[in-house]
């Protein structure tokens, strides 16, 4: 089997687009020595001989190129700014959802949905589950972000209108079921959780069928730049997604991901871009029979802090692991003078005992994490502190495992 997968069968307009592709990155002056050596393209596995697109490669060549929609407005979105540095994304009106309609349905023309992610400021996922509504006829309640103290009275008016769908960030979804259960609010009428953006926070599997014991959870998953890759419903795993026929996916070393755009006239040039993420193919537990991608999470979560390499994200793993955690963040401040600091920030789980904080302090300074040796001579520039609330993107409503800051 070819190492690049499709779902979509080869009828050789794929080869077409993909050489479409390496034409258009080829003309990027900044880029074109690296694709220069790059002969015809042969069939779809000749991409192997093809250069990754990694981090800032994507955003050079749109800025050479500025593509534009032929027959639709083109819209510009913005991605990073809770991992790295802001990478933009063109689509097109409709965003490309009707390929997304046609494999995944989580809504119908009965549904009352409500769109829970944020809006403006460049951010996605409002827009393209708007134009999802579009196609399901739903109807439709725009919601975007808004603080705790305003959750009762929308929890209520959800109640009262009989919304049985609502979507957002995991991390948003969080807070506003969380709160729920523990108002003892109900929302018997909702059938539908939609989420993107984020891994699924397990956490949620709990609060949930507490609150709207008949919802079920489907998931998009992608990138501004790949635009969606795959989808999930309830009977997935909730890391394993389905792919489109229009996603080339590719699992290189380290079970690092590439995407390839088969879309016909799809205005970012993703050709073996790398988003950061790794995975592998699997056999989904709903018993589709084509290889379904398990995402394992990003491979890029290695900080350098006072000369260590830090693995944040197996540090928050493992916190998240421990009794009493609900979740758990690094934030890193770098001083001027007196070099950086760490604090891990943890969200108390409803079985948080007293003496959690400085359980969790001895923990990671007595395991293989290496920061005993770090804080030897400065115990007090690190700390572990319970509290409300994890520190998240405004623009999006994420929350990411590592936050940097200048102090
Ligand atoms: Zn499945």
């Amino acid at each position: 089997m070819s190492e690049f997968f499709s779902v979509a069968p080869d009828d050789g307009a794929d080869l077409a687009t993909v050489q479409g592709l390496l034409s258009r990155v080829r003309s990027v002056p900044e880029l074109a020595e690296r694709y220069d050596a790059i002969d015809t393209l042969h069939s779809l596995d000749d991409l192997i001989k093809v250069p990754l697109m990694v981090k800032n490669d994507l955003n050079v060549a749109l800025e050479h190129l500025k593509p534009k929609a032929d027959d639709a407005t083109t819209w510009t979105f913005q991605s990073g700014g809770s991992t790295g540095s802001p990478k933009l994304g063109y689509a097109p009106t409709g965003l490309y959802m009707a390929e997304v309609y046609e494999r995944w349905k989580p809504l119908g023309p009965d549904d009352i949905f409500v769109n829970g992610w944020s809006a403006g400021k460049m951010w996605g996922g409002h827009y393209l589950f708007n134009a999802l509504a579009d196609l399901s006829r739903c109807t439709g309640i725009g919601l975007g972000a808004i603080a705790t103290s305003e959750y009762d009275a929308w929890l209520e008016f959800f109640r009262v209108r009989g919304v049985t769908a609502l979507g957002g960030t995991p991390s948003v979804l969080r807070l506003i079921f969380a709160h729920a259960r523990d108002t003892g609010a109900e929302l018997p009428g909702l059938r539908t959780v939609m989420w993107l953006g984020e891994a699924w926070d397990r956490a949620l599997d709990e609060d949930i069928p507490a609150v709207a014991p008949q919802a079920r959870r489907w998931g998009l998953y992608g990138s501004t730049e790949t635009w969606v890759v795959g989808t999930n419903t309830p009977d997935c795993a909730d890391n394993t997604w389905h792919t489109l026929p229009s996603q080339l996916v590719h699992i290189g070393e380290g079970e690092m991901l590439d995407f390839t755009s088969l879309k016909p006239r799809g205005l970012n040039p993703v050709l073996r871009y790398q988003t950061g993420d790794a995975g592998r193919w699997v056999s989904c537990t709903c018993g589709h029979p084509t290889q379904a991608l398990q995402v394992l999470g990003r491979r890029d979560g290695v900080v350098k802090f006072r000369g260590f390499l830090l693995n944040v994200d197996d540090l928050v793993v493992e916190l998240t692991g421990k009794p009493g955690v609900s979740r758990a963040q690094a934030v890193i401040t770098n001083f001027e003078e007196k070099g950086s600091s760490l604090d891990v920030l943890v969200l108390a789980s409803r079985e948080a005992g007293p003496g959690l904080a400085e359980g969790l302090r001895a923990h990671i300074l007595g395991s293989a994490f290496g920061l005993s040796t770090v804080f030897n001579h400065d115990p007090e520039a690190f700390e572990v502190r319970i509290v409300d609330a994890l520190i998240s993107n405004d623009r999006t409503g994420k929350t990411s495992n590592l936050v940097q800051r200048q102090a």
